[in-house]
Order: C-alpha cells, then structure tokens, then sequence
C-alpha cells in the first residue's frame, strides 16, 4: 500500500472508531469501569448487572485451530466427561479435502453436541499461487461456506496467524463478525476488552495451575502485581495438536484444576462470552422506581447504538426483601430465569435480564 492510500485507510479506521456501535474497534481500549469483587447490593430492591453469566469471578474459553479432525474424539471425551461446549475455529477452504482437515459431517455433529463452529477463514490467508490473500473474501466466504455446510452462519472469526496476521483488520472483520480472536497478549481484561483482537493463551505454553502467575490463576486471584488488571478477566485458549507429546497432560491439569474452580467460572463457547460482555458494556441497569415489600420492579436499557448486535439475556443480582423464602420473575409478560441465593443469610435473586427486552417484575 502506497502512503497516501495508507493514510487513507488510518482515517478510515479512525473514523470507524469514533463512530462505532461500540468500543470494540480501538485497540488502545480505555478502562470502562473498575475492577471489584463479586458485589451485594445493599438494600432491598438494589441491583447490579454481573460483569460475567450466573455471577462467575472470571471467564475461561475453549478454542481448537486448524481443523485438527484427529484431535476430536480426545476433545469431545474431554467435553462430555467435564460437561464443557466448545469453540472450533475452522479453515472452510480445508473441509474434506484430506484426514487433518475434517469433513462437513463432522464438524455438524460437533455443532449437534452443542459446541460452537467459527471461521478461521477460507485459506488460512495462504492463497493459491502465492498471491496476497483477498481478506474481505477470506472473511465473508468463510462465513457463507459454514452458513450453507451446517444451517446458521458463525458468529466469530480467528485470525490466521503469522506470517500474514498482519494483514487481519478488525474494522474488516466487525461488518461480517461480533467478536474476533487474536494471538497477540495472552490474557484480557473484563474492562477493557476489544471485541476484534480478543488475546488468547496457547494450550501448549500454558503455565502449570500450581504457578500462582499461570493464567488461570491470574484471573481468579486478586494480586498487587503486574497481573493485577486480569483479574476476574477472560481467560481464552487455543489448541492445536493434541497429540504431540505432553500436551495433553498440559490440557488436562488445567481442566481439573477448572474442575475445582468451576462455581467461579463462567464456562461458555467464545461468542457466547463475547456477546455477554458487549451486552453487559452497552447496558444499564435502573429501578423503576415501583418497590413494595411484596415486589420490585427492574428496567435494563441497551444503548441504541448496540443494535449492531444482538440482546442476550445477562445475569442481574439483586437484593431481595429480608422475608423472601423464593423468588419468582417475568420479563414483559414472560417468566425468566430467576433463582434465591443468600449471603450472611441474607436473600438475593440471579435472575436472567435480556436488555431492552422490558420491564423485568420480581415476587417471591
Ligand atoms: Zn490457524
């Protein structure tokens, strides 16, 4: 690219930036709020959006590279034996065309056991002939090939890696995706996230759980160090090559060590997580203002321009009234997801907000 045209495309982005549905094309992203622990409001009728699903502390996802097809019978035992769903990052262009690269059948039944499909492009940016890749095509046809092979379109791109990851643009990727994972970084900050270079940890690299700087720990364990700003962050990872020697045993010390863990993590595919996050960061939460002892009343409003993007139902702590023995809510005119949990023997209600989906009432 020549520099005028380089300019250009810096303004472009620029631009993008500025007028984006949401925070996720600056990669210098700002703090969007502070980092606490898991918050109990106060009084009756308070309420606070949880910074992960079901109040977890932090959020780990699974993802698989490259196809990798010999890898899945060792994945999917893993995943049902420790009840995980997972992410597999598909190169399109590569499905059926040999024993690594899978075929459109098995990539559906990993679809069926609840798993999550996305693209890693069509060529992996390694086009025939050697030429440079077309990335707007390798992003958008990639899409189309899993659309058409398994019923319903990705939700998420991983960019190939290097030599070409370079050439990856997150403003590119934002028309066809809702979030992208990168490889720069290794761990991301729940209040600064950028939902088109989301850092990834690489499964064969990973420092032991009994390290208190390993990753996992890292984002479970608050320390004055230079780690302190991963802290009830998300944890995501990629795999290739299980087979290779002693990474297997690398996996599954982390899994366990999850296993032990696992009511302080939210567990969820990679777009899930992301689209939890983005709704959370373009959400907020008010009383309506109509408590009784006998009720309490939530509105949970979606920034207008998060509409690049679609409401998922986020979880809502709230305090309840001192003689609540259960609780019951409905959404607009439908029953939602609502459970009582106590603290110091006090109530408190998770219950499953979709924002901008109406007014949410709450009874015991
Ligand atoms: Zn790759």
């Amino acid at each position: 690219m020549n520099p005028p045209l380089l300019a250009a495309a810096l303004l472009t982005l620029a631009a993008a930036a500025q007028t984006a549905t949401d925070f996720s094309l600056n990669p210098s992203v700002p703090q969007r709020f502070p980092l606490a622990g898991r918050h109990w409001p106060h009084n009756p009728g308070d309420a606070s959006v949880c910074l992960w699903p079901g109040d977890a502390l932090a959020a780990v996802s699974l993802t698989i590279d490259d196809n990798n097809a010999p890898d899945h019978p060792w994945w999917l035992q893993q995943a049902a034996a420790r009840d995980l769903r997972l992410t597999w990052f598909v190169i399109t262009g590569r499905v059926g065309t040999g024993a690594n690269w899978g075929t459109w059948d098995a990539f559906k039944k990993l679809a069926a056991a609840g798993h999550e499909i996305a693209s890693h492009t069509v060529t992996h940016f390694r086009a025939p002939g050697g030429a440079s890749p077309d990335v707007a095509w390798e992003y958008e046809e990639s899409k189309k090939q899993i659309a058409e092979n398994l019923g319903a379109p990705p939700t998420a791109i991983a960019y190939p890696g290097s030599p070409a990851y370079k050439l990856n643009d997150p403003a590119l990727a934002a028309k066809y995706y809702l979030a992208a994972r990168g490889f720069t970084g290794r761990l991301n900050p729940a209040n600064a996230l950028n939902y088109f270079a989301v850092a990834a940890s690489n499964t064969a690299t990973l420092r032991d759980p009994s390290d208190p700087s390993s990753e996992i720990r890292q984002i479970l364990e608050k320390t004055d160090g230079p780690g302190a700003r991963f802290w009830r962050g998300w944890l995501v990872l990629y795999s290739h090559d299980v087979r290779k020697p002693g990474h297997r045993q690398k996996i599954t010390a982390l899994l366990d060590f999850i296993e032990t863990r696992r009511g302080d993590l939210s567990l969820r595919p990679f777009s899930e997580t992301a689209l939890y996050a983005r709704n959370r960061d373009a959400s907020a939460l008010s009383t309506a203002g109509q408590n009784t002892p006998g009720q309490i009343v939530l509105r949970l409003t979606r920034a207008t321009d998060a509409a690049a993007f679609p409401a998922v139902p986020l979880t809502v702590k709230v305090r309840l009234p001192d003689g609540w023995e259960t609780v019951a809510a409905r959404q607009a005119a439908a029953p939602v997801p609502a459970r009582l949990v106590r603290r110091d023997n006090l109530p408190f209600a998770l219950v499953e907000i979709t924002p901008g989906a109406g007014d949410v009432t709450l009874t015991p």
